[in-house]
């Protein structure tokens, strides 16, 4: 850069400078013992600020379970360095937006910031880059110096509306025209800010692309934001297959990813768009969907085989994903009878239990055991065994509510969960379940076959608290002792002066 442009763009009225919360952030964000708690409240002095930090923490891009409501759990969700970073960001769009533009396309430069910014952290999540938030203010900055560009030489990017879309040949132009490009000014101007060196060298390497495999963290980081750049170009370009090719060929490069693994990324890009617009509230392209639609129309046009696995790129990211979840839940049943298996009921009934204990409702359980089941075995075979066991998961699922829980515990024990249930309905649920049994037929012999089942059941709340689930769980199966030394084929409630087996009975 001249030292006459320099001086130039020193003594510019209108140059863009970061406004007070931005600069009071950065500074925040040079102190090594800053406390979260000065970081909350410099954040919440600007409540625009503080509601978008917020939003973004409760956003699909850190797909939490639980919804920050403040900002101090916010700063739990995303980290200290990260808030500090996103809070920059949006500081410095809202002070940078505005003023009236000589040639740059507003709208435009704002729809490529966003694209760049989310670009450049989709590529850092998937080479594995830690500095996520850093990539997305480089991404969202690398380009700002084509504001300050714009003012200093008015007529710098008259006509060049379409030019504006192809970013390598708009800094040719500048090259052609000053010497140098809006990288280079884009880093002195980060280092007049005060930003992190990390940023000033990755946005004055934005249009070098160093194309050889990234082998440390920082190549990485730099060659993350200066592919950002073209990959917008395919958001931008969706006509043209150029930007899709060559960038696919740089990812590759670069990072060793394939083509199928770049596409995903596209698409994750476009599905954070949406958000990312809302919060930094810009018009960003009208609909992602037909970028990526376009995107797969352009390989089509190259390559038949590629197109097929972007088509069916979605429906195998949806049928993974499906996969997944019958695996999940595969897991969680006995192969059997296909009720829940006891590592399953253990974590539900934790959960039921801290529900119940939390919000004072009652929480019942019973243990369920046949009766002479072994005698099945034995008189009628193994397999018959089974068979019963079968039969007894569905005699069970069908006399219980559908939230209440049904799991196999162990060979002929079954135990049920019945949430917000006291032990009166308790009581009438396993009543009903133990003449069920009596009244089927089991199929195994010469003559149908009755086997009979024995219930004891227990109720948190209501009168009795459990001190824990386990002390609960022992109470239903105390009570179960008790329902076989009475004779079996029968129920029996947990009494707080039932004493444990002195021998293991079941
Ligand atoms: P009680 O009335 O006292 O409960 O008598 P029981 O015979 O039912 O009690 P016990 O616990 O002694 O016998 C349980 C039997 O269940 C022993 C075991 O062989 C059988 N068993 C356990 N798991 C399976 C299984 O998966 N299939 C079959 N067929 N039998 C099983
Ligand atoms: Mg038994
Ligand atoms: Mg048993």
């Amino acid at each position: 850069m001249t030292p006459e442009l320099e001086t130039h763009l020193r003594s510019l009225v209108n140059f863009p400078s970061p406004a007070g919360v931005a600069t009071h952030i950065i500074q925040l964000a040079q102190d090594r013992n800053i406390e979260m708690g000065k970081v909350a409240k410099a954040i919440g002095m600007d409540p625009a600020l503080a509601t978008k930090v917020l939003r973004i923490a409760n956003s699909p891009l850190y797909a939490q379970r639980r919804r920050s409501e403040n900002l101090r759990q916010a700063l739990i969700v995303l980290g200290l360095n990260a808030m500090l970073t996103l809070a920059l960001s949006f500081s410095l769009v809202k002070s940078l937006r505005g003023g009236k533009p000589n040639g740059v396309n507003h709208p435009l430069y704002w729809r490529r910031a966003l694209l760049g910014a989310t670009s450049a952290r989709v590529l850092g999540e998937v080479s594995g880059q830690t500095l996520l938030e850093e990539l997305f203010l480089a991404g969202l900055l690398q380009d700002i110096a084509m504001l300050a560009l714009d003012r200093a030489v008015p007529d710098l990017y008259r006509d060049t509306a379409e030019l504006q879309k192809n970013h390598r040949e708009l800094a040719a132009r500048e090259r052609k025209r000053l010497g140098f490009d809006h990288a280079e000014v884009g880093a002195w101007l980060m280092k007049q800010w005060n930003l992190p060196e990390r940023l000033c060298n990755a946005i004055a390497g934005s249009h070098k692309l160093d194309n050889r495999r990234a082998l440390d963290p920082s190549d990485g980081f730099n060659r993350c934001v200066a592919i950002s750049g073209s990959m917008v170009d395919i958001f931008l370009q969706p006509d043209d297959r150029k930007p899709f090719q060559e960038t696919a060929q740089q990812v590759e490069r670069v990072f060793g990813l394939g083509k199928e693994e770049f596409g995903r990324a596209i698409q994750r890009v476009s599905s954070l768009i949406p958000e990312t617009e809302a919060i930094f509230e810009a018009e960003l392209i009208a609909d992602p969907e037909t970028i990526v639609d376009q995107a797969r129309e352009v390989l089509m046009i190259r390559n038949l085989h590629t197109l097929q696995e972007m088509g069916t790129l979605r429906e195998a990211a949806d049928a993974m994903t499906e996969r997944v979840r019958e695996l999940e839940e595969e897991s969680r049943r006995d192969p059997l009878t296909g009720v829940y298996n006891r590592a399953y009921l253990e974590q539900y009934l934790r959960h039921e239990f801290d529900q119940a204990s939390r919000n004072d409702w009652p929480l019942s359980i019973a243990f369920c055991d046949l009766d002479g089941f072994k005698k099945v075995n034995d008189t009628y075979s193994h397999q018959a065994g089974d068979k019963v066991l079968k039969t007894t998961a569905d005699l069970l699922r069908q006399n219980v509510r559908r939230v209440d829980v049904v799991a196999r515990y162990g060979g002929e024990e079954f135990v049920l969960v019945f949430p917000a249930t006291d032990r009166d309905v308790a009581r009438a649920v396993c009543e009903r379940i133990v003449s069920a049994f009596q009244d089927a037929r089991h199929d195994i012999g010469p003559q149908p076959v009755t086997v009979t089942v024995s219930i004891g059941y227990a109720t948190h709340g209501g009168g009795q608290r459990f001190a824990s689930v386990e002390a609960l769980v022992r109470a239903a199966d105390q009570a179960l002792y008790t329902a076989k030394l009475q004779g079996r084929n029968r129920t029996a409630r947990y009494e707080a002066t039932d004493r444990a087996p002195a021998v293991q009975f079941l």
